[in-house]
């Protein structure tokens, strides 16, 4: 596996692979990988030729300076997880070889038809600005076949499909696929979450509050006659009552649209709840 930093690098790799008729295989990520990330590169290594993996902590996408400044860095231990499971390019830039001083302030605009207004997007404005930024930056360095992304950050997940068929930038990006992946879990039900590492072990216990309230959730839109509100408030009363934890928004939506529904039928609920400093995200299909 190589390590490369440089974009001139990475796309003299790429010209490499496309003059093999090599299918490449993306993997966008933070860093600070586990097992939910792992399941994304398993799958791209398993469907491409060849495996790319960006590990950058973008900064245009935090809206925070805390939260960036204290999120989990460790590119050796990535390093060596990712050549065990086959990867076989790492792209890990600095900020500077990614972005211009006048990039880096965020100047990029891009029309999201109303995906950014709702959930994460209103909560952090400008942070999925920072997202479509780099990651139409990485696809057009890295282009790839298939691109893969987890259902945790299904919000995400909703804005890439958008820019990939829907808005200005549909089109540019060749026959690229996007491939949503399903959230990886520890057996206790916690979503794995590179944020998961400040979480002290009391915090950790605290916080399967938050999975367990979602799955049971479920079982209540199973109940005779239960309404979508009433199944919202349920969840946001029983995480409230969980000391330790404080709730920022629950809301049940249409996976397409993300647009607030009355029906459970194509619904996910998606939430995000501070647990001691650390806010973490979840959600639940309810189909
Ligand atoms: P991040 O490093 O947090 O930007 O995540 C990189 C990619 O890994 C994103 O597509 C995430 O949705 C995905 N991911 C993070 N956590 C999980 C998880 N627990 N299960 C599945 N995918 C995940």
């Amino acid at each position: 596996m190589q390590i490369i930093t440089k974009k001139q690098e990475l796309q003299q790799v790429v010209e490499a692979c496309k003059k093999n008729h090599q299918t490449i295989g993306f993997v966008p990520t933070m860093g600070a990988l586990h097992e939910g990330h792992a399941s994304l590169v398993r799958r791209a290594v398993q469907e491409n030729d060849v495996c790319f993996v960006s590990v950058f902590v973008n900064p245009t996408q935090f809206n925070n300076k805390e939260d960036l400044a204290k999120y989990p860095r460790n590119i050796e231990r990535d390093a060596a997880l990712l050549s065990s499971i086959g990867a076989n390019y790492v792209f890990a830039p600095t900020p500077e070889e990614m972005y211009s001083a006048e990039e880096m302030n965020n100047t990029f605009s891009f029309d999201f038809a109303g995906l950014d207004q709702v959930m994460e997007g209103k909560m952090r404005p400008g942070h999925f600005n920072g997202v479509v930024q780099v990651v139409s930056r990485l696809f057009y360095l890295v282009q790839p076949d298939r691109a893969y992304f987890g259902e945790k950050d299904f919000q995400q997940l909703a804005i890439i499909h958008h820019m990939v068929e829907r808005s200005e930038l549909a089109g540019t990006f060749g026959n690229l696929q996007i491939i949503g992946c399903p959230i990886v879990r520890e057996a206790s039900g916690l979503a794995l979450s590179s944020r998961n590492e400040r979480l002290s072990e009391t915090e950790k216990q605290t916080a399967l509050g938050i999975s367990k309230t979602l799955f049971a959730s479920s079982k209540w839109a199973k109940e005779a006659g239960a309404t979508v509100a009433e199944v919202q408030q349920r969840v946001i009363d029983a995480i409230n009552a969980i000391d330790g934890l404080e709730m920022e928004y629950y809301e049940i939506v249409d996976q397409t649209t993300l647009l607030p529904t009355t029906t459970f039928n194509h619904a996910i609920g998606c939430v995000t709840v501070y647990c001691g400093p650390v806010r973490l995200i979840d959600n639940i299909k309810y189909e």
